[in-house]
C-alpha cells in the first residue's frame, strides 16, 4: 500500500476499500460524506470512486470533527461552507456576485450550483480551498489560519 508521504497529491490513486482503511473510516460513512458535498474524490468513467491524498486527510479531519470536537455532519457542512474562498482565492467583485459560495452557507464551496469565472475554470479538487483540511486541527484553530490572526 502506498504511503502519505506526498501528503498534498490531489492525484486520485485509492479506491473506496483502501479509502476506508487508511481514513479509518467505514465506507458507507464515506458515501454519505460524498452524498453531502463534504468530500469530492475522482470519479471513473464507470462511476468508481477513487479518492488522492488530499481526500484521505479530509476524512480524517472529519473524524476529527465528528469524533474529538463533537460536530455532526450538518455542522461539518455549515463549517466547511463559511470558508472565505473568495479572500483565499482573491476573486474580484463581479466573480462574487455571480457565485453562490459568497452567499450561501449550506453547502462548501465546490458543490455551489453557480461559480465565478475563476471558480468554473479550475478542478475544485486541486484548489487550495479543498486542500484546507491539510491544517485540520479543530474549528477554532481553522479559522485562525484560513483568516491568518
Ligand atoms: S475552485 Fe472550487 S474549491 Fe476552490 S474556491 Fe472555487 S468552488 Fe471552492
Amino acid at each position: 500500500m502506498k504511503s502519505l508521504e506526498n501528503n498534498n497529491s490531489s492525484e486520485p490513486v485509492y479506491t473506496l476499500a483502501v479509502a476506508s482503511k487508511l481514513s479509518f473510516t467505514p465506507a458507507h460513512s464515506i458515501r454519505q460524506y460524498i452524498d453531502k458535498g463534504l468530500i469530492i474524490p475522482f470519479k471513473t468513467e464507470t462511476n468508481r470512486h477513487l479518492f488522492s491524498e488530499v481526500d484521505i486527510l479530509r476524512l480524517k479531519c472529519i473524524r476529527n470533527y465528528l469524533h474529538d470536537q463533537g460536530l455532526n455532519v450538518a455542522g461539518i457542512n455549515a463549517l466547511f461552507s463559511i470558508i472565505p474562498c473568495w479572500i483565499i482565492r482573491s476573486c474580484d467583485m463581479e466573480d462574487r456576485l455571480q457565485c453562490d459560495a459568497y452567499t450561501s452557507i449550506k453547502s462548501p464551496c465546490w458543490t455551489a450550483s453557480n461559480k465565478g469565472l475563476l471558480c468554473r475554470n479550475t478542478d475544485c479538487r486541486t484548489c487550495e480551498v479543498y486542500k484546507l483540511p491539510e491544517k485540520c486541527s479543530g474549528p477554532k484553530q481553522f479559522i485562525k489560519e484560513i483568516t491568518n490572526t
